[in-house]
C-alpha cells in the first residue's frame, strides 16, 4: 500500500507518469507550490538560458499572486495543477479531493488562460477518487525521477544530486513557493538552478517542458 500511494511509478490510483522519453538528452525542471514572490527570479535564470519549465500551481498562491502566475504563462512555461490549497489527499473523500483539484484547475485557467493538463499529487501522495477527477478534468498525474529536496538542502548538494543522477528524460522536481506548514529554502533552489542549467547543457541535455518530454523522437 506505500508503494501504491507514495511511489513515483505507481498507476494504482491513475494514470501518473514520473520519466519523460528516454532515448532523448533532455530534461524537464518543474517547480511545485508557487507561485510566490521568489518565482520572478527563477523566470530571469529560465530566460537568461533560454529554458521552458513547468509550474505545479497551488489555486491559492495563483489567488494571491496572480500577475506572477500571468508571468509564467505569459513567458511561455508550462503550467500544471498542484491542487488548491496543498493538503494531503490520503484519508479523504473523492469530493473534496476533487474540489481541490477542480477548484486549482478553474483558477489557473481564469487567472492565466493556461488550461492545465497536467496534476502532480501535494507530497506525492495519492489516494481513492483521484482517478476519478483526473478523468473528468482530462489531468494527466506526474510524478518525478529526481526530488532536489530544495525545502531542506543547501544549493551546492541540491546542484549535486541533480548532476549524479541527471539520465535522458528526466522530471526534475524541485520548488518556488511556500507551504503553510513548511517554508522551502527558495534562495537554494535559485541558486541550484543558476548552477545546474549550464552544467547539463555542457553534459549535452536540452531542456523541455513536461509534455514535451514524454513525446518520444520520431
Ligand atoms: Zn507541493
Amino acid at each position: 500500500m506505500t508503494y501504491a500511494v507514495r511511489a513515483p511509478s505507481s498507476a494504482f490510483f491513475g494514470p501518473s507518469v514520473y520519466r519523460g522519453d528516454r532515448k532523448r538528452p533532455v530534461l524537464a525542471l518543474t517547480f511545485d507550490d508557487g507561485p510566490s514572490e521568489s518565482t520572478p527570479a527563477l523566470l530571469e535564470i529560465l530566460e537568461a538560458n533560454q529554458v521552458p519549465a513547468t509550474f505545479f500551481m497551488c489555486g491559492q498562491n495563483v489567488r494571491r499572486w496572480p500577475g506572477i502566475a500571468r508571468a509564467v504563462a505569459d513567458r511561455g512555461h508550462e503550467l500544471g495543477n498542484h491542487t488548491d490549497t496543498h493538503p494531503r489527499l490520503d484519508f479523504h473523500a473523492s469530493d473534496f479531493i476533487f474540489h481541490e483539484i477542480a477548484m486549482a484547475q478553474e483558477t489557473i485557467l481564469t487567472t492565466t488562460g493556461f488550461t492545465p493538463r497536467l496534476f502532480r499529487a501535494p507530497f506525492g501522495v495519492r489516494w481513492f477518487g483521484l482517478r476519478r477527477a483526473q478523468r473528468h478534468l482530462n489531468l494527466l498525474g506526474v510524478m518525478w525521477t529526481i526530488i532536489g529536496k530544495d525545502w531542506k538542502w543547501p544549493a551546492p548538494q541540491i546542484g549535486r544530486l541533480i548532476m549524479d543522477r541527471a539520465v535522458n528524460g528526466a522530471i526534475i522536481c524541485l520548488h518556488d513557493g511556500r507551504r503553510v506548514e513548511q517554508a522551502p529554502n527558495v534562495r537554494a533552489t535559485i541558486d541550484a538552478v543558476r548552477f545546474v542549467i549550464p552544467a547539463l547543457k555542457e553534459r549535452g541535455f536540452q531542456f523541455e517542458t513536461v509534455s514535451q518530454i514524454l513525446c518520444p523522437a520520431n
